[in-house]
């Protein structure tokens, strides 16, 4: 089986970066042939931008400010160094952004205004968005009715959320990003997936975090996404290839135009 597309994966961290050129080889052992790289701040643009792909492996590259990231002091002068850096038009979309309120509520404003000027950016550029919400996922779903011009395109990255959810933000015709979550034990995402099934859902690793079982908390790469698809094509008793085909077509619809 080849063709598997990790639609969220930080290959640039300083943790993976030594091993650049191995980890990309046995990503393409393992039948994943593209990634999607989401910035995190402003120190991390250097490194995103001089990443470089292997022959035979497709790398694509996101530019955006995390939530984690984002200041109440330096919003303003931190979107204008990520909106001139979108302006260059390297990038295939705009992420990683979002709102994170499991950390730290004291930004929640300087959060929201940053989520949505960049969903707004998205929209004007016709660029699709990698969305980090935690403990935030009903706040950005509203945010996005009320607050963003039509017709975002994207991916909620890590979902773990409820088949409500789940359901909320497909009819918003965005995606569902399904990471190592799903194959630990007692996982009720498994159960979320397959109410909601794949018509809507991509793959990622997140990698360095978040390594599914049987790698759980230790270094995570792009090449366990194999596990990841295994695990869900045997859940939900959809041969791998379709599992494959479906995940690989929604991932380039949204970053491979
Ligand atoms: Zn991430």
């Amino acid at each position: 089986v080849v063709g598997l597309v990790d639609t969220h994966t930080h290959l640039f961290e300083k943790s993976l970066l030594e091993e650049s050129e191995e980890i990309q080889r046995r990503c393409l052992d393992e039948g994943v042939v593209a990634a999607v790289l989401p910035n995190i701040d402003l120190e991390t643009i250097a490194d995103i931008k001089s990443y470089q792909a292997i022959d035979g492996f497709e790398i694509k590259k996101l530019m955006g400010l995390h939530p984690s990231s984002v200041n109440s002091d330096s919003i303003t002068s931190d979107l204008k160094v990520i909106e001139r850096e979108i302006g260059s038009r390297i990038y295939d979309g705009i992420g990683e952004i979002g709102i994170d309120l499991y950390w730290d509520k004291s930004h929640q404003e300087a959060q929201e205004k940053a989520f949505v000027t960049q969903c707004n950016w998205a929209v004007e550029m016709d660029l699709a968005v990698s969305i980090h919400s935690r403990d935030a996922t009903d706040l950005c779903i509203d945010l996005i009715k009320k607050e963003v011009k039509p017709g975002l395109k994207g991916v909620f990255h890590c979902f773990t959320g409820s088949v409500e959810q789940a359901r909320l933000i497909m009819d918003m015709g965005m995606y569902l990003g399904i990471g190592g979550v799903v194959t630990f034990m007692n996982a009720k995402l498994r159960d979320v997936v397959k109410s909601v099934g794949l018509e809507q859902v991509v793959f990622e690793t997140d990698s360095p975090y978040l390594a599914p079982h049987p790698h759980r908390g230790k270094r995570n790469e792009s090449s366990y996404l194999r596990l990841i698809a295994g695990h869900v094509s045997e859940h939900l008793e959809i041969p791998l290839d379709e599992v494959v085909k479906t995940s690989s077509k929604n991932a380039r619809q949204l970053f491979f135009g």
